[in-house]
């Protein structure tokens, strides 16, 4: 079903603009991205028309943007400035608004970062997965590890604070030496923010075909278990919050932006690919840059709309809010869907609560690590049948 989502007149938190384009592809991504960077500045105006497009007057207020991929970094100064000034002037972005760009260790160096700083950009999210060169390569990632630690060095020196890294744990060939090794140089270097994910073996993607080959190795779940819990007990250790089951913060530095999104407040997605959520439905675009492309010539436009059912959303809200440290709050989940949930599940969440999978905090039922281990089963049992 295809149609046009009248996100106009909701108040928007967020604004996500997709960068569909990568330098490499990575042996584990099945991300939207395109390695054929000829049509990068069509792209950018592509992606300001759809900016454009989906504008509405008055000016949606904007709290949070986030410019995610692909590969962000990419661009040219002046297609970001492009970009940001699309934004500015289609939008009513908040003062205090918080502005990430990802970013990939090669594509930074001094100028460039002093050029984001310039362009309105306050948060940079650096891809750097892991300082292990040998690894790297397994990955086909794009950088080393000496890019990845002078790429910190530079951002610092154009003047970012709120910096946040990529790393993950479970890959092939790595040993737990060589995550302790990884985590060492991660917490030496004393960033606000990091995302830290195992990794999942995708289906199309290079490990995936790896995988059903058996061409190599890959960590087993006890591995995965295993590692997980040495992040979070040396993050935890080196006073980071666990704020979200990949996520951890020192101070208080958390990702509004993707806190909203697991606050399930309405953000608008730009590009290829990029999914949207009204308050009611979620909405994504076409994951083809060429289609894409000839939508924007004939402004056109159009999103592929997911309606959810009621019971869909419950699931929804129980998903989201047990993966993070907001937990399932039982009275704003009978507000919004009329249902008292801790009757219907007295006896589960007494369980889980006596076994240390979960805890109660002010009328809200929390993981503990324990429980984000086996999150998946837990909101299984807490779903709401869909008929
Ligand atoms: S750089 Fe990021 S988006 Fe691009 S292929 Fe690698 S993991 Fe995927």
């Amino acid at each position: 079903m295809i149609q046009l989502l009248l996100l106009h007149h909701k108040k928007l938190s967020g604004l996500y603009i997709h960068i569909p384009f990568c330098r490499k592809a990575c042996n584990y991504c099945d991300f939207h991205f395109s390695t054929q960077l000829h049509s990068l500045n069509r792209m950018v105006k592509g992606l300001a028309k759809e900016l454009k497009l989906r504008s509405s007057t008055p000016k949606s207020s904007i709290d949070t943007i986030y410019f995610g991929g692909g590969t962000p970094s990419i661009l040219a100064d002046q297609s970001l400035n492009i970009l940001m000034e699309t934004i500015k002037t289609y939008y009513n972005v908040s003062t205090s608004a918080e502005v990430t760009l990802e970013a990939n260790p090669d594509d930074i160096d001094s100028d460039k970062a002093k050029s984001w700083k310039r362009a309105g950009i306050n948060r940079l999210s650096i891809g750097i997965q892991t300082f292990n060169d040998k690894i790297l390569k397994i990955l086909n990632r794009s950088h080393s590890a000496d890019q990845a630690l002078k790429s910190i060095e530079w951002v610092r020196q154009a003047g970012f604070h709120n910096i946040s890294a990529d790393l993950m744990f479970a890959l092939p060939d790595a040993s737990d030496i060589l995550l302790n090794t990884d985590l060492k140089i991660l917490m030496n270097l004393d960033l606000p923010h990091l995302s830290i994910y195992g990794l999942t073996i995708e289906d199309k993607t290079v490990f995936g075909n790896w995988k059903i080959q058996n061409k190599r190795a890959f960590p087993s779940d006890a591995d995965y278990e295993r590692n997980y819990r040495i992040v979070h007990e040396v993050l935890i250790q080196n006073q980071y919050e666990h704020y979200e089951i990949s996520s951890f913060a020192k101070n208080k530095h958390f990702s509004r932006h993707n806190s909203s999104y697991w606050l399930q407040n309405p953000y608008l997605g730009i590009g290829p690919g990029a999914h949207s959520f009204d308050g009611e439905n979620r909405g994504h675009n076409i994951s083809n840059n060429q289609i894409y492309l000839k939508q924007m010539d004939i402004g056109h436009a159009q999103l592929i709309i997911e309606p959810l059912s009621l019971t869909e959303k419950m699931n929804e809200y129980i998903m989201t809010r047990l993966r993070t440290h907001f937990g399932l709050d039982f009275e704003q989940f009978e507000e919004k869907f009329h249902r008292d949930i801790r009757n219907d599940h007295l006896k589960f969440i007494d369980q889980i609560c006596l076994e240390g999978l979960a805890f109660l905090e002010k009328n809200k039922l929390k993981l503990t690590f324990a429980g984000f281990l086996i999150s998946d089963e837990i909101c299984a049992r807490l779903f709401y049948p869909i008929s």
